[in-house]
């Protein structure tokens, strides 16, 4: 059975070139970047292109790219330290960030006392920046905006330019989950005043288990794991330097290669918009995922049927797609996101799905996913008609 991949949300296939640069880091680099022989320094060198290629093309200093295990633990590491080390007494985030975040508050909530305040988003998704405003006005605690960039189930894209001044103008820190838009968009630190954000290469065709938090110079931050000096001591432990020349090699492909990637795989987004328009009567899209301001990776269907089954049968079609986050999917609850964004008549009666694109994706791929659609409605329509004459 050929195998259909629309999870691209969750996590990318890897590059060959990347495989092949770290199969070649596996077989020869294996010194300790701390070590200072040559074997060791040669692993140091690995790292320091890797850190300076990114920080090129977000145009920052290397210095203010900390290399950790993934996205989570850079969220982690930056909210944490940021209420550890900084002063942080309150946290402005919202109900659609991803589970990293918002659990990562919760528990500053309970075991700091930090004072949490959620914005409130539209029925689409999109938050009235007005609202941010008046929260931050509202008391003089020193202040953390959490705010992601795009939305890793709906695609809302957030003008975090705009946040990132607001904050400045009102004397809070602002970090934003960048984990869905690192290596897709162009992102200008250099003018985007954001104090912290993440990235995660397994999400850009690079290998799990590696990942960066961006840190600002003067920020003060500091890290969670304590130890060696590693990472400027803001990340102790031995470096996973396979892991992360991984990262770089995906970083340095998809940083010469977006606008061909994006052009691609607008053309599939377009394409499978237009067939599911075309082929499954009373489709809808949700959040703002099918308009041209969202994240093009990201589709997120409503089916106008409830079937709680249908990840399950198009898996069974070979057709991988996602019902929830990536964390979520396989429970039978709905993500807070998608709760935020559906009405209760949607939640009740017609069934979400999630389906993601990478520059791999085919217009076969999203014909065979489109006609498997086809084929559970035609059945589940048969067998609801059927159980209601038994
Ligand atoms: N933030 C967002 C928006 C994500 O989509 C994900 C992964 O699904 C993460 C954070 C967590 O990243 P990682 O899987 O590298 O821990």
């Amino acid at each position: 059975m050929e195998r259909i991949y629309l999870d691209n949300a969750a996590t990318t296939p890897l590059d060959d070139e990347v495989i092949d640069c770290m199969v070649n880091i596996l077989k020869f680099n294996y010194g300790n970047p701390s070590s200072t022989h040559s074997l060791g320094q040669e692993a140091k060198t690995i790292l320091e292109e890797a850190r300076r290629k990114i920080a090129d093309s977000l145009r920052v200093t290397p210095g203010e790219i900390v290399f950790t295990s993934c996205g989570t633990e850079s969220n982690n590491m930056i909210i944490k330290s940021a209420v550890n080390y900084l002063g942080v007494e309150r946290i402005i985030t919202s109900a659609l960030e991803h589970k990293c975040v918002a659990e990562t508050c919760l528990e500053m909530k309970k075991l700091k006392g930090v004072e949490l305040v959620y914005l409130r988003p539209d029925s689409s998704g999109d938050f009235d920046l007005d609202q941010l405003e008046k929260a931050l006005k509202s008391s003089d605690k020193k202040t953390l905006v959490t705010l992601m960039h795009a939305n890793n189930e709906i695609g809302n894209i957030l003008d975090i330019e705009r946040v990132a001044h607001i904050c400045k103008e009102n004397n809070a820190l602002f970090h934003s989950d960048t984990v869905q838009t690192m290596a897709h968009l162009d992102l200008d630190f250099s003018k985007i005043p954001v104090d912290f954000a993440s990235c995660s290469a397994h999400k850009f065709h690079g290998p799990k288990g590696a990942g960066f938090a961006f840190v600002r110079k003067s920020s003060g931050l500091k890290g969670i794991i304590t130890g060696g000096p590693q990472e400027r001591s803001l990340r102790a432990g031995t470096e996973n330097v396979t892991g992360i020349a991984g990262l770089g090699k995906a970083w340095e492909i998809s940083q010469d290669k977006m606008e061909d990637y994006k052009n691609h795989i607008l053309g599939i987004k377009h394409y499978a918009i237009q067939q599911l328009k075309e082929k499954i009567p009373g489709i809808k899209f949700n959040g703002r995922s099918a308009d041209n301001s969202s994240l093009y990776t990201v589709l997120n269907i409503l089916i106008p049927y409830k079937n709680p089954l249908i990840g399950l049968q198009l898996d069974m079609k070979g057709i991988a797609i996602s019902q929830g986050s990536a964390c979520s999917s396989g429970a039978s609850k709905p993500s807070m996101v998608l709760m935020s964004v559906l009405s209760e008549d949607d939640l009740d009666n017609a069934t979400p799905v999630r389906v993601s694109f990478s520059h791999f994706t085919k217009r076969s791929d999203i014909d065979a996913f489109v006609s498997a659609l086809q084929e559970i409605g035609e059945s589940f329509v048969i067998e609801k008609a059927d159980s209601v004459h038994r």
